[in-house]
């Protein structure tokens, strides 16, 4: 039920195109996939989510457990159906979340027990809950339970926490029985290479459908980033889609393809959607900005979303200066529809041999300009 086929290779990279089989369809890669946390992509419908060329997307397993909880989402007939998106579905096991949300009481080898950051109540999540639950939800790939410490932690604290993750996805993989469900493994080890190695390794050495690499863009700095994604592909199996966790800036997006990853996911084009602020290029605009007021182009001429196709800057503008709720949907929907563009403009310069990792196709003097 589920593949991965390497379709094309650069010729001066890493970087791979694919095809990842799921049960909802066909993710043709390298691909961003938007981030719809509490089964809703802010601000959009499903119509408006498929008119940005999304295919799968992201949902999270800590805040759909906690509202509207697991029992509701299954009894509605599964994620696809509660919230009308009939396309590929990834949840996020909340691993992240847990850990930098909710209010920790104790972490052990059995599990985590946290206040619940909604109401106050005590609650309890170990790797085979979490697994319950994501069955549940029903997504087309679920995610191990994995141990997050902040990225200031000690070398060896960071290490115990991927002696928990590697136990915690032993109990992972044998609690997941959904034949229709993917599963797959995190690597962890934080800005550590030595650490990195280890995770990945031990990952990889479980035959799951993908593999995701996170703890990555969590505080650390850039050329910390940088260095993990050029070290761990290296352990990672090669017929299988490399999921990089949180990432969603276009620099780091070409820098990862480079090296061989094919998924990223991130909420930046929604969460700077809401506060007004389109991608161009690799720019970002505060619309609300006195310049645009009489601006009637649209924001992108070259983009042919819905958004772009429609109305003008200067509309934009109107609608953010008075704080109307269309103004943050059209940006949202403008914003996802860039950055899938750009990986589609990635994967269309990989069949033709003419992507580099500074990627940039929207330049006239790029040679991947035909792309764009
Ligand atoms: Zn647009």
């Amino acid at each position: 039920m589920f593949d991965f086929t390497s379709i094309s290779f650069c010729n001066s990279t890493n970087a791979r195109t694919g095809i990842f089989t799921t049960p909802h369809g066909l993710v043709k890669t390298p691909k961003f996939m938007p981030v719809g946390t509490l089964a809703t992509v802010k601000g959009l419908s499903s119509t408006q989510l498929e008119s940005t060329d999304a295919t799968m997307i992201l949902s999270n397993t800590f805040h759909l457990h906690l509202q509207p909880g697991e029992r509701i989402i299954k009894e509605s007939g599964g994620i696809h159906k509660f919230m009308n998106w009939h396309k590929p579905v990834l949840t996020d096991s909340g691993g992240y979340q847990v850990f930098s949300l909710g209010k920790l009481n104790k972490i052990s080898d059995e599990g985590v027990s946290f206040k619940n950051p909604r109401d106050g109540s005590y609650l309890f999540l170990s790797p085979e809950k979490i697994m319950e639950i994501q069955m549940d939800i029903g997504a087309d790939v679920s995610m191990a339970f994995d141990h997050c410490p902040p990225h200031t932690s000690t070398e060896n604290d960071i290490e115990d926490s991927i002696k928990r993750t590697n136990l915690w996805l032993e109990r992972c993989v044998k609690t997941h029985i959904r034949k229709d469900q993917a599963l797959f493994g995190i690597v962890q080890g934080g800005k550590y290479p030595r650490l990195r190695e280890l995770s990945a390794k031990f990952v990889s050495s479980f035959d799951l459908p993908g593999i995701a690499v996170g703890g990555v863009s969590v505080g650390e700095s850039i050329d910390e980033i940088h260095n993990v994604i050029s070290l761990v592909p290296k352990f990672l199996p090669s017929n299988k889609p490399r999921y990089l966790m949180g990432i969603g800036t276009l620099k780091e997006i070409s820098i990862a393809v480079a090296q061989g990853f094919d998924l990223f996911d991130c909420v930046l084009p929604t969460r700077l959607g809401r506060h007004g602020t389109a991608l161009f290029n690799n720019e970002r605009w505060n619309l609300s900005n006195a310049r645009f007021r009489d601006d009637f182009r649209p924001i992108d001429q070259s983009c042919t979303c819905e958004t772009c196709k429609n109305y003008s800057r200067a509309y934009l503008h109107h609608l953010i200066r008075n704080n109307e709720l269309l103004g943050l949907t059209l940006i949202s929907l403008h914003n996802i529809s860039h950055v899938i563009r750009f990986t589609n403009a990635i994967s269309k310069a990989i069949q033709d041999n003419c992507f580099t990792i500074d990627f940039a196709p929207w330049e006239t003097s790029s040679i991947a300009h035909h792309t764009w």
